[in-house]
């Protein structure tokens, strides 16, 4: 039988409201009745016994979770393989992290903005199909790309007015090569970008990479994203770097580190430190494993995981995001846009099978990057402001479980 839900008008104004009987929700019996008003829930309650009216949503005894936040993602080098094969940039089977960078680096310098453009349409509403309703999208600043990608990237963003968006203004190439970086960055942020993004390990000197980008979030009062020790090496980690500097900016709590797979081959007692003070400047943790498999484990031995180590991360107290990074290019070979699925490919990668564990697993792409992103109180509780997603599932954690379809999105 098809579904029996359909899609609610945006709960944005002061009247808008919907109804919505017959919820699964996490961690409660039975069956929920749950109603919204002016962007915010108003009331969860026992399903009443009656059959749904006219006008009322029904989840049919469907799951019912809050929809899903990607705390990390690239829109503009999406869907790329193609495009790789034919500059013969990319050979296939072991690029490795330098190898990705250089051949999207070949990539952009052959593409215009509005060869951009179909692939973000195609990457986002894929996302919007798959659930996802907030995002925080890294945007490429580089001397080689032109500057109005930021404004192409708001222009097309703004056609999908479910899903609300962050920019992100990423130095994916380093910020010394060029002395117009400083102020290509500053103009992203002018343009629009609301997070200053780093990347201390593009660059020969990450000590001066960080301390433009604090220096930029601390003289505009922004947040901080970091791509930061994407290696197999621990060695070569830069979280030390890091940690002085969020503690002088006073940005503790606005700070996110990506990746961070040299955890997976740290040693115990080191990595307890680290864990220790990623909790303790609240700096949130965003594992992307899909393109961690993928460029890490390829010239060391033992073959680390690759992925940051995320039940040790959870179990320390560090606020962790999941999210989607690359899709179907140089960096992460699959994909589309599917947070679901990166919830259920850590469950294998992290060995977190106990129900408690995966509901932390949803967290990690719900509630976890909400707060990362600021949106506010993000559960199927009264005053929760989540837009509520209906599951071809029975059980919410059939969610990290089977990555089900999205039948239906409210608010
Ligand atoms: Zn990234």
């Amino acid at each position: 039988m098809g579904p029996a839900v359909t899609e609610a008008a945006p709960a944005d104004g002061p009247v808008a409201g919907w109804l919505l009987r017959r919820a699964r929700l996490a961690g409660r019996d039975g069956l929920w009745d749950v109603e919204a008003t002016g962007g915010a829930l108003r009331a969860v309650r026992p399903a009443r016994a009656d059959a749904p009216a006219p006008g009322d949503h029904d989840a049919g005894g469907r799951a019912v979770i809050p929809g899903l936040v990607d705390a990390h993602v690239h829109l503009d080098k999406a869907y790329a393989l193609g495009a790789l094969e034919r500059l013969g940039a990319f050979d296939g089977p072991a690029p490795g992290l330098a190898a990705a960078i250089g051949a999207t680096r070949a990539l952009r310098a052959t593409m215009g903005l509005d060869d951009l453009v179909p692939g973000m349409h195609r990457l986002l509403a894929a996302m919007v199909r798959a659930g996802t309703v907030a995002a925080r999208v890294h945007v490429e600043i580089d001397p080689a790309l032109d500057p109005a990608t930021v404004a192409v990237h708001r222009q097309v963003t703004a056609e999908y007015p479910g899903l609300t968006v962050q920019l992100v203004a990423f130095p994916q190439n380093g910020t010394s090569a060029d002395p117009s970086m400083p102020a290509r960055l500053a103009q992203a942020l002018d343009d629009g970008c609301e997070v200053v993004g780093g990347c201390p390990y593009a660059d020969d000197d990450p000590r001066r990479h960080l301390d433009l980008v604090f220096g930029l979030a601390r003289e505009r009062d922004l947040p901080v994203d970091l791509h930061l020790d994407l290696t197999d090496d621990p060695g070569a980690a830069q979280l030390d770097l890091v940690l002085p500097l969020v503690e002088r900016a006073g940005l503790a709590g606005r700070v996110t580190v990506g990746h961070m797979t040299a955890l997976a081959a740290t040693p115990p007692t080191r990595l307890a430190h680290w864990i220790g003070e990623l909790a303790r400047h609240d700096i949130a943790l965003v594992s992307l494993p899909t393109t961690d498999l993928w460029l890490s484990g390829r010239d060391r031995f033992p073959v680390p995981r690759g992925v940051a180590p995320i039940r040790d991360l959870l179990d320390g107290g560090v606020r962790v995001a999941l999210a989607s990074n690359n899709h179907q290019n140089a960096f992460t070979p699959v994909g589309a846009g599917g947070l679901l699925r990166v919830a259920w490919l850590a469950s294998l990668v992290a060995h977190i099978g106990d129900p408690a564990g995966q509901a932390r697993l949803l967290d990690a792409v719900s509630a976890s990057p909400a707060a990362i992103l600021g949106l506010g109180q993000w559960d199927v509780e009264v005053g929760g402001r989540a837009p509520l997603l209906v599951l071809d599932a029975e059980e919410p954690l059939d969610a990290v479980r089977e990555a089900p379809p999205i039948l239906a999105r409210l608010g």
